[in-house]
């Protein structure tokens, strides 16, 4: 798993964007939580639990996950 390619990698369509699936990703919840059990190493290692962002196409509908 890379960085996301600035067109969509299936069609080249420029469309091609992020979206937000920050629900399922990293969680503000838990590194709020992390933050006031450990401090700023608790909110860092919220931030690093999932760090990855979905691309989405909608010419072709095609959508992946890359590093954030
Ligand atoms: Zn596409």
């Amino acid at each position: 798993m890379g960085y996301a390619p600035s067109k969509c990698p299936v069609c080249g369509s420029y469309k091609w964007m992020k979206v937000d699936k920050s629900k399922k990703g990293f969680s503000v919840g838990k590194a709020a939580a992390g933050g006031v059990l450990l401090g700023p190493v608790g909110l860092l290692g919220g931030a690093l639990g999932k760090k990855t962002v979905t691309y989405y196409c909608p010419d072709c509908h095609f959508e992946h996950e890359y590093k954030g």
